[in-house]
C-alpha cells in the first residue's frame, strides 16, 4: 500500500502584539539585565555645525534651501530638515539658477564648486573643517608631485571630494586587500592620507602593508581619521568585551556608524546590530542577553538613542551605566558665508558643539 502525504492548510493565526512586559517576561536570563552606554557617542562638532548651518539658512533666507547630497548621513536629520523646507538634491544641476545651495559636511571637489559658480548659485560650504584639512594636505602634496594613496571607500562622498582636489596624483586604496594593486611612479615619493571616518585598526593595517611595499611612505602631517571617529571607536572597544549585544544607532550610509558595528564584533560583542530607529530593534536579538552595549554614530541626534534606551527599559534593561572614555567640547564656527548674514541680522545664537556626546550628569 502506498501512502501520499497530504498537507492540510492550517488557518492563519493572527499574530497578537505583545506588550513590552510580556516581551520582557519572554526574555528570561540568569542575573541582572544591564545597559552599558558609550560616551562619547552621537553628534560630533562637524555634524552639529552642518545641521545648524542648514537650520540658520532656512531661518534667515527662508525655504527652499537646497542641499547638495545628504547634509549628514542620517535619515532622521534629513527628514527633519526636509520638513522645515530643505530640498536635498544629488547635483548642482537640480538647483534652479541663482538659488542657494549648501554643500554637505562630507566636502566637495573643486569641480563641484566650479559648477555651482557656472550656474550662479549662492553657496554655503558646510564641509567639516577636519575634512577640509585633508583636502589641503592633498593639494599640498600634489603640488610637491607626490603620489598620494588615499585610504578610503571608493564612491563615498568624502573620498570623491578629496580625490577631486588632485585626481592625477591620488589613487584610492579601499583597504588591505588592495595594497598589492597599488602602482606609484617613484616609491621614494609617496604619502598616504585617509577618509576621516574609517576603522582606525583596519587603516593601520593597510598602512603597515603599504609600508612593507614602500618603506619610505610618508605619514600625513596629522591624523586624518578624526577625533570623533576615534573616540567613538575607543568607547565601544571598551564596552564590547562585556556586552552580549551591542546596538549602534545610525544610518546604513553612515560610514562611522557601520564601522562601530564592525569594531564591536571585533572586540568581543557576541552580536551587534545597527538600527536607525528604536522600532527596528528585534526582540529575537535578546535571547540570553544580560548586558547590552549602546552607542551611536557621529551623525545621530541623542533623541534617537534615548528612544532605544526607553525600549530597552521596557524589555527589562532599565539599569543604565554610562561608560565615559573621553570628554568632547570641540565647537566649530559656522560657515563664513553664513556668519556675515547672522552678524548683520544680530543673530548671536549658536547651538552647542558635540550635542549628545556629554555624559549625563
Ligand atoms: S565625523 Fe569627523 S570629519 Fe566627519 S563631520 Fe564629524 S568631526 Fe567632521
Amino acid at each position: 500500500m502506498t501512502s501520499t502525504a497530504v498537507s492540510i492548510p492550517m488557518p492563519a493565526v493572527p499574530r497578537r502584539r505583545r506588550t513590552p512586559a510580556q516581551i520582557a517576561d519572554a526574555m528570561p536570563i540568569a542575573g541582572p539585565k544591564k545597559v552599558l552606554l558609550a560616551a562619547p557617542r552621537g553628534y560630533c562638532a562637524g555634524v552639529d555645525r552642518a545641521v545648524i548651518a542648514v537650520e540658520k539658512a532656512l531661518e534667515h533666507y527662508g525655504p527652499p534651501v537646497y542641499v547638495r547630497k545628504q547634509i549628514v548621513h542620517n535619515v532622521h536629520v534629513v527628514s527633519s530638515l526636509e520638513a522645515k523646507g530643505a530640498v536635498f538634491v544629488e547635483e548642482n544641476e537640480e538647483v534652479p539658477e541663482g538659488a542657494l545651495v549648501v554643500f554637505s559636511a562630507h566636502g566637495v571637489s573643486p569641480a563641484v564648486i566650479a559648477s555651482a559658480a557656472d550656474r550662479g548659485l549662492r553657496t554655503i560650504d558646510a564641509t567639516c573643517p577636519l575634512v577640509t584639512k585633508v583636502h589641503r594636505e592633498a593639494v599640498r602634496f600634489a603640488k610637491d608631485d607626490f603620489d598620494i594613496l588615499l585610504i578610503g571607500h571608493e564612491g563615498h562622498e568624502e573620498v570623491e571630494g578629496t580625490a577631486g582636489e588632485a585626481p592625477e596624483h591620488i589613487q584610492i586604496v579601499n583597504g588591505p586587500h588592495e595594497v598589492d594593486d597599488v602602482k606609484v611612479r617613484d616609491p621614494e615619493k609617496v604619502i598616504w592620507l585617509s577618509q576621516t571616518t574609517l576603522s582606525v585598526d583596519e587603516t593601520m593595517e593597510t598602512v603597515r602593508l603599504l609600508k612593507e611595499r614602500f618603506p619610505t611612505l610618508q605619514d600625513p602631517p596629522s591624523d586624518d581619521i578624526c577625533y570623533a571617529t576615534t573616540n567613538r571607536q575607543v568607547a565601544i572597544k571598551n564596552i564590547s568585551p562585556r556586552a552580549d549585544l551591542v546596538l549602534v544607532v545610525g544610518s546604513a550610509n553612515s560610514s562611522n556608524s557601520v564601522r562601530l558595528v564592525e569594531v564591536a564584533l571585533e572586540y568581543g560583542a557576541k552580536n551587534s546590530y545597527r538600527v536607525d530607529f528604536a522600532n527596528e530593534v528585534d526582540e529575537s536579538w535578546f535571547e540570553g542577553v544580560a548586558t547590552v552595549g549602546v552607542t551611536s554614530g557621529a551623525s545621530v541626534p541623542e533623541i534617537l538613542v534615548q528612544d532605544v534606551l526607553r525600549l530597552l527599559a521596557d524589555y527589562g534593561y532599565a539599569d543604565v551605566e554610562e561608560i565615559v572614555t573621553a570628554e568632547e567640547d570641540l565647537l566649530f564656527s559656522l560657515p563664513k558665508e553664513l556668519r556675515a548674514t547672522l552678524k548683520a541680522a544680530g543673530d548671536t545664537s549658536r547651538g552647542l558643539g558635540g550635542r549628545g556626546t556629554r555624559p549625563a550628569s
